[in-house]
């Protein structure tokens, strides 16, 4: 396996990990709560992991970039917190990663709320080692429009976000489009002159959530010279999950609505413990309720194959979204997946070149793109 490990070196394009360092856990130590440790990153032959800085729609104007920002430093502490890792900026700090056999740790942040309708705060994230930046989240922000946002925003984006995909074409930030509506994905696509990512969606050909990508968006990304990052959520993956989680789990999620938005007039920080808790225990009466249903490890194999025909070897990545998603298939456990995951396409006869495209080339010839 050894061989292997160093053949075969992860890309991951997604995690939501920067909330456990907010909540003071050292991830350097195993956390079997969550899906990311240091020790777990190491067995699963990860060489870059992307930490995303995630900022909830529900964050008020005026206050989301500082709220990014708080993440943001969390992250590079961690990153410069053991001779393991590295904060990686470029390509080329990304390859010194992958060889010396240390963890390089690239930022994202997750919704262009973060920057405050301002390019000037566009560009502080990008010198604050920013690399990734994904549009929108789970509700519309001013200038573009969210897969689950409902109506309004027709256009996708605004002349505003058309300059923002513009801007951040210039200064090195990767167009995310996960979560993005189809008129969003549209408008980003025939904006930006730089290839487009989703770091972590699947096919909704195979589970038909809004958060999944249609055919043509997927063969878009590949004539883009983009790529998708296969996401390991079980919503995303299996459709009789997905169908069971909308319509069995109404109650539980109506619940959950109401209680973000109590907590949102009562103005209670978004990364307090009460917030924190209340969000955990929706979750966890999520996957309790869903228990039952089986989601087998294949179908993360089955969601690249799926994007590999459609968009092509080129365009295919990983984007686990672990410590963001509250249920992943059977035998996932967390960041020591990957050899599996492996296992898994050699039976499908993947070849070596197709595997090491998958799992970290592709994103690589991205990033240098952007550089
Ligand atoms: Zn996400």
């Amino acid at each position: 396996m050894s061989d292997l490990q160093k053949n075969y070196q992860v890309i991951d394009l997604h995690c939501d990990s920067a909330d456990m360092l907010r909540s003071g856990i050292d991830l350097r130590r195993p956390n079997p709560q969550g899906h990311v440790d240091l020790p777990r990153l190491k067995k699963g032959g990860v060489g870059i992991q992307v930490f995303a800085a995630y900022v909830p729609a529900v964050i008020p104007q005026g206050e989301a970039f500082s709220f990014a920002a708080k993440k943001l430093d969390a992250i590079s502490v961690f990153a410069r917190s053991d001779p393991a890792l590295v904060l990686a900026e470029s390509a080329g700090d990304c390859e010194a990663a992958l060889t010396s056999g240390k963890i390089g740790i690239l930022q994202a942040v997750e919704n262009g709320l973060a920057i405050e309708n301002s390019l000037d705060k566009l560009a502080e994230l990008r010198r604050r080692k920013v690399r990734i930046l994904t549009l929108v989240h789970s509700a519309h922000n001013a200038w573009a429009a969210s897969c689950t946002g409902g109506e309004g925003m027709e256009n996708g984006l605004s002349a505003f976000g058309e300059e923002v995909v513009v801007a951040m074409n210039d200064l090195g930030i990767i167009v995310d489009l996960s979560h993005s509506a189809e008129s969003t994905f549209w408008a980003a696509l025939k904006k930006s002159k730089k290839p487009v990512i989703a770091s972590h969606s699947c096919a909704y050909a195979l589970c038909a959530a809004p958060r999944n990508l249609k055919d043509d968006q997927l063969k878009a990304l590949g004539d883009s010279g983009g790529l998708v990052g296969v996401n390991f959520f079980s919503g995303f993956l299996s459709e009789p999950y997905r169908r069971a989680w909308e319509t069995d789990c109404a109650d539980i999620t109506g619940e959950g609505r109401q209680g973000a938005e109590q907590f949102r007039q009562a103005r209670i920080p978004y990364d307090a413990p009460e917030w924190r808790d209340f969000r955990d225990r929706i979750d966890s009466r999520l996957a309790e309720r869903l228990s039952p249903i089986t989601v087998p490890f294949s179908l993360i194999a089955d969601h690249i194959d799926y994007a590999v025909n459609i968009a092509g070897e080129d365009a295919v990545g990983l984007g686990s979204d672990f410590d963001g998603i509250f249920a992943a298939p059977q035998n996932t456990g967390g960041s020591d997946c990957y050899p599996l995951l492996q296992k898994e396409l050699e039976s499908r006869g993947y070849s070596h070149e197709r595997i090491e495209k998958i799992f970290s080339r592709n994103f690589l010839r991205v990033l240098r793109e952007y550089s």
